[in-house]
């Protein structure tokens, strides 16, 4: 395993990190287990958020008393300086921490979340003054739409970016990852097998370290999922034809139904939750149907909504069949919650 700097953080970080939406479905001691085979292996950086339930807890119980050892990120979806505050003291009792290193605004994707979050008594200030009383030391963002990823780039208020990234989703190493290099700033990988669509993880990893200073943050649910990824960064990296002909198998295979969650579609008219909706089945595949049915229960109820306006798919970039899509991912979750898997 090689330790890079994390931008101008200056943060001394594993070359891939540790995502912590999977530990979710596990039990407290299996995740234990899990997150500790990931430091034996090397890996020093644990990415979470508020939203994740009880994956802080887990975190804060895995590494008590070895605080020094890792670097801890989490985010907050909040807009506002009072709960986002309110989000860093719960993260804070939650991790077992007195600061964080690194504190994210969660999925900025509309100009609206940006005019929120910077605005008097929004969410950045909040994460200012944490920072000012030694609660966090470094400010990111993260976004899943890529013009304004680049536009909260050049804000230069963050130090660090977190963008999907991954050999379906390879639009970032453009102009978003010029750009916050240009910045210097730290470059953070999210969903590396594109939320589990990739099932093979040699050559998602491949792929992603033809991109060295951009960290990874795959999630694991397993000891041996753990011991399977580390073992990529141990050999030399060779991207075969045979391998770039795979990944254009995938994109090819996935191009007409993958939502890269972009919220270009939003928002619908009716009070559709359009994008989380869209995600159901890799979040169900992530967290078990089970949990997933209460996480997203208000997103899938808010399908029942839908007019059939048609709206979405007008302003879809990828041209997805959206209201196809989401019927069948209201199946799903139908199924899942009687019961059905
Ligand atoms: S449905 Fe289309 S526009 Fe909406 S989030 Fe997904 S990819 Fe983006
Ligand atoms: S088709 Fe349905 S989901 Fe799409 S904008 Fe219209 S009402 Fe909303």
């Amino acid at each position: 395993m090689r330790y890079v700097k994390l931008g101008k953080t200056g943060l001394k970080i594993s070359e891939v990190g540790f995502g912590g939406i999977p530990i979710i479905r596990l039990d407290i001691d299996t995740a234990v287990t899990v997150l500790r085979r990931a430091y034996e292996r090397g890996i020093t950086f644990y990415d979470t958020a508020n939203l994740y339930r009880d994956s802080e807890e887990k975190i804060g119980r895995a590494f008590d008393g070895m605080r020094k050892k890792i670097v801890l990120a989490t985010k907050t979806f909040q807009r506002d300086a009072a709960k986002a505050m309110k989000h860093i003291e719960n993260s804070l009792r939650m991790l077992k921490t007195d600061y964080i290193d690194l504190y994210q605004l969660h999925q900025v994707a509309q100009e609206k979340d940006l005019l929120a979050i910077t605005a008097p008594k929004g969410a950045l200030e909040a994460v200012v003054k944490a920072r000012e009383q030694g609660k966090v030391r470094f400010i990111g963002v993260t976004s899943h739409n890529l013009a304004m990823a680049v536009k909260l780039v050049k804000t230069g208020l963050f130090a660090t970016v977190q963008f999907p990234f991954n050999f379906i989703e390879d639009e970032p190493k453009d102009e978003l990852h010029r750009a916050a290099r240009k910045r210097d700033m730290g470059i953070l990988a999210m969903k590396p097998f594109a939320g589990g669509v990739i099932d093979n993880a040699e050559v998602a990893i491949k792929f992603l370290r033809q991109h060295p200073d951009v960290i990874p943050l795959p999630g694991f649910d397993s000891v041996a999922s753990v011991d399977e990824v580390v073992s990529y960064y141990g050999r030399e990296n060779k991207v075969t034809k045979k391998d770039r002909e795979l990944m254009d198998k995938y994109r090819i295979e996935l191009g007409k139904e993958f939502c890269h969650r972009c919220e270009y579609c939003q928002p619908c008219p009716h009070g559709v939750m359009i994008t989380p909706a869209m995600a159901y089945k890799v979040v169900a595949s992530r967290m078990s149907p089970a949990v997933a049915v209460e996480f997203s229960r208000v997103m899938m109820e808010s399908v029942k909504l839908c007019e059939e306006c048609g709206e979405c798919e007008e302003r879809c970039p990828y041209e997805l069949p959206i209201q196809e899509m989401l019927k069948a991912n209201y199946d799903l979750y139908e199924r899942h919650r009687a019961g059905l898997t």
